[in-house]
């Protein structure tokens, strides 16, 4: 398996490819099949699986688009993965795509769905409204939510959705998702053997490929990991809170890394964590993934729970993975990140624990200023 090795690098080129070439290449072999885009955080992939289409999760386009047409839309105090998905959408990078999801994440996220809407009319582009509550209310809420977006998916695909698709979509996304489980579970236990810039970049390219193949990656993932070579090293054990939505350039995971960090545990490319256990494939499968959205669905700044406060959630993942300090790697206005913030700061000081606060852009070029914060932060744990 030492060819597993060339794997990260290929399916780190195919993250960078704004030409969704994967995608284009899977519509031709489903000719008139559909493909739905999501804006993150989450999205409910079992839907538009079973409706036979291929879901994608977009990921903002990075350093690789330059903002020529999106400033025209939106003021400049907004974050860079708004600017970049409305770019995309104008510079035509988006027309692979035969739909395209919103959800209630964050105004900029509301705003961004309406201006795409409105710019392309012939598009199907939907909002979809996710509860902030966990009362049985919002169960039911959810689940009429999940049934309308799926009369639109079979008024797009032209074909109905039926239970037995339903069931298999939840039953492979679950089983992703336990996969994922177990990468993260490696990660923790054994840094050395996976790092975090590997584990992202296995996990989110499985946003761009059939759910089906992004399964088979992980099992051989999981099959060679175990048996790599590796060394421990002297470094902390840090969990990343706080990039939940944009996406860090994949250097500056490598610079935490390379500067002494362990990223135990984190909440970048989160969706395919986002229930805590499986959706139930008994009863009504769109019933169940309501309940799963509203009961079992990860603590997130972009979700309300107020049986649970999100710090406790932070402080369970930090005593779960024996994590030494916090590094909130927050995206330049993003709101529900910074609000949170203060409340996750308070929680982590009561812990005793050290954190740093580092404020980034999908589009950056230089990282001294970066490295040099990071690396006197570790320094000063290391030499404490
Ligand atoms: S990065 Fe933050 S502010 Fe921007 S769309 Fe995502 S959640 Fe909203």
């Amino acid at each position: 398996m030492k060819e597993f090795e060339r794997t990260f690098d290929s399916l780190y080129e195919g993250m960078q490819d704004l030409s969704f070439a994967g995608v284009r290449n899977w519509k031709e072999l489903h000719p008139g099949a559909k493909a739905v885009a999501f804006f993150p955080v989450y999205a409910p992939m079992e839907l538009v699986h079973a409706a036979g289409m291929l879901p994608v999760l977009l990921s903002g386009a990075g350093d690789r688009l330059d903002i020529q047409h999106a400033d025209s839309r939106f003021g400049s105090f907004i974050c860079s993965i708004i600017k970049t998905t409305m770019e995309m959408a104008m510079t035509g990078h988006l027309e692979p795509f035969d739909g395209l999801l919103f959800s209630s994440i964050c105004d900029s996220a509301r705003n961004l769905c309406f201006v795409v809407k409105r710019n392309y009319p012939q598009m199907y582009v939907d909002f979809l409204h996710l509860p902030h509550s966990t009362s049985e209310s919002s169960v039911d809420f959810l689940d009429a939510e999940y049934r309308r977006i799926i009369t639109e998916l079979e008024r797009l695909g032209g074909a109905p959705v039926r239970q037995a698709a339903l069931n298999r979509s939840i039953e492979l996304y679950n089983e992703q998702r336990r996969l994922v489980r177990c990468l993260y579970d490696l990660r923790a236990q054994s840094p050395h053997l996976l790092r975090a810039w590997e584990s992202y970049v296995l996990i989110r390219s499985g946003n761009l490929m059939p759910v089906e193949a992004h399964i088979e990656v992980l099992k051989q993932a999981l099959d060679y990991l175990p048996t790599r070579p590796g060394k421990k090293r002297d470094a902390i054990r840090v969990v990343i809170e706080g990039a939940f939505c944009e996406q860090p350039p994949l250097e500056l995971i490598r610079l935490l890394e390379n500067a002494g960090c362990d990223i135990v545990e984190d909440d970048l490319a989160i969706a395919q964590r986002w229930f805590t256990e499986d959706v139930p494939l008994t009863g009504d499968p769109v019933r169940a993934l309501a309940e799963s959205y509203v009961q079992r669905s990860v603590y997130s700044s972009v979700r309300h729970d107020f049986s649970k406060p999100r710090w406790e959630g932070l402080a369970e993942k930090v005593r779960g993975t024996r994590a030494e300090a916090v590094i909130f790697l927050i995206a330049k206005f993003c709101e529900p990140a910074y609000f949170d913030f203060v409340l996750f700061k308070k929680k982590v000081d009561e812990m005793g624990l050290p954190h740093l606060l580092l404020e980034f852009e999908e589009k950056l070029f230089t990282f001294d200023r970066l490295r040099t914060e990071v690396e006197t932060f570790v320094e000063s744990l290391v030499f404490d």
